[in-house]
């Protein structure tokens, strides 16, 4: 096709890299069809909560003020409990992001006294201030709440004695992560987070099961929830949001683990009955019936992007052929220049901010510099192709996102070419 080749040249992209790119592609043919049915069933699932709700043009009216009988919100929690299958769900914008979502959950449906343990090893950064492991002001330990941990086994599996011995009575709450976050360990698949619910509630069925599902949602056919996990967090402007969500987290789960989220969120009394949805109602509809694609989308980027820097000797995590249950991508380069250079390469192909040159900054909370590539419609947003890598050993970077797959390919292949015009990489 001598036509896109021409339109690759545009953005810098060689014909030998365009070249090289098509043999990857091509042998990746039978996974991205798999990928799509992945996204077809999702997509049947949304559809369907959609119209078992009756979901009408009323919903996307604004709401200000208080925002009593908002029927769109109220609607939009109910196709969001019958997509993860449970009693009720929390769908809102003022929930500013996906930590405020787990914070919610956790400090709703914890009180003085209680402990928590984490089963999948050390919880996402920023829930370290949340929980009280790093100290902060207002943190579940302020209020008396105690925490502890159980390590995944080296082999990234759940550690089924450990956690035994760490289920005492006083435990109130367990929570798993889905995805690795910023760790090398591998992402836990639903199966697996549902064998260690089942442990769980084995040995207490009164524990409650709470999964941090961010990147998780949509990349398999069933989610936590479908395993019997208690409650479902994540955050719009990652996966379910579509990218279109402007704002906004989701905690899905039993009715009493909602209802105790609600009464925390607003106030004891009021509960679900307020919250205005100021006009986000539309995006928050249209971003979650495309979410399925986009998600798709950016598991294809994840999958090219591996097979294509595995064969030049870095280590892809996941591997080319691992199976997936999260869209990040880590790879690590070995050399502070090809993180820089890849960075880069992803910014340029951004369609916003395309012009900027991210580089390395000394990002408060992190122990070196860092740099970040995104051009997103909405900021911050990690459904949208993104980048960063911290400039430290062994110098790897995550990336995640890519609304449509054609945009992560050339993010990726801008990032590739940039390596080969440096010298680190060497076609042929
Ligand atoms: C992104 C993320 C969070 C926190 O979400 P924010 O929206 O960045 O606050 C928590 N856990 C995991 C696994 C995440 O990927």
């Amino acid at each position: 096709m001598a036509d896109i080749k021409e339109m690759y040249k545009n953005f810098g992209i060689s014909e030998d890299v365009y070249d090289y790119s098509v043999k990857i592609t091509d042998a990746l043919k039978q996974r991205f069809q798999e990928i799509d049915i992945i996204a077809e069933y999702n997509q049947l699932k949304v559809v369907n909560a959609m119209q078992k709700n009756q979901v009408s043009e009323a919903h996307f009216a604004q709401t200000t003020g208080y925002g009593y009988n908002d029927l769109g919100r109220d609607t939009l929690e109910k196709v969001y409990a019958d997509i993860f299958h449970t009693e009720d769900a929390l769908v809102r914008p003022q929930i500013t992001c996906g930590t405020h979502a787990l914070g919610l959950a956790l400090s709703a449906n914890l009180r003085p006294g209680d402990k928590m343990v984490y089963i999948s090893g050390k919880p996402y950064d920023t829930l370290e201030e949340v929980i009280g492991i790093r100290e902060s002001k207002g943190s579940l330990r302020e209020y008396g709440v105690t925490y502890d941990q159980v390590d995944l086994l080296d082999n990234g599996d759940f550690d089924f004695d450990g956690i035994k011995n760490k289920l005492t009575s006083d435990v109130k709450l367990v929570g798993i992560q889905r995805s690795k976050g910023y760790a090398t360990r591998p992402t836990l698949s639903v199966k697996k987070i549902g064998e260690a619910v089942s442990f769980v509630k084995s040995i207490n069925p009164d524990i409650i099961v709470m999964v941090d599902n961010c990147y998780g949602e949509f990349v398999e056919t069933i989610e936590p929830s479908d395993v019997g996990a208690d409650m479902v967090v994540g955050s719009l402007i990652k996966n379910p949001g579509g990218g279109l969500a402007p704002i906004g987290g989701y905690i899905c789960g039993t009715k009493d683990c909602v209802e105790n989220c609600a009464y925390r969120l607003t106030t004891p009394g009021l509960g679900k009955e307020v919250g205005a949805n100021l006009g986000v109602m539309t995006s928050f509809y249209q971003g979650l019936f495309l979410a399925p694609t986009v998600v798709a989308s950016a598991l294809k980027g994840a999958i090219f992007a591996a097979n294509l820097f595995e064969k030049f000797e870095f280590k892809v995590i996941p591997d080319g052929k691992e199976s997936r249950h999260d869209i990040i991508q880590a790879i690590e380069f070995g050399k502070p220049e090809a993180v820089i250079a890849f960075c880069k390469g992803i910014q340029a192909a951004a369609p916003v901010d395309s012009y900027l040159t991210p580089e390395p900054w000394d990002m408060p909370g992190y122990d070196a510099p860092v740099i970040m590539a995104a051009g997103a419609f909405v900021s911050g947003s990690s459904i949208e192709l993104s980048a960063d890598g911290p400039i430290k050993p062994p110098y790897a970077v995550y990336f995640q996102g890519g609304l449509t797959w054609q945009h992560a390919k050339l993010g990726i292949l801008k990032a590739f070419q940039n390596m080969v015009d440096d010298e680190l990489i060497h076609l042929v």
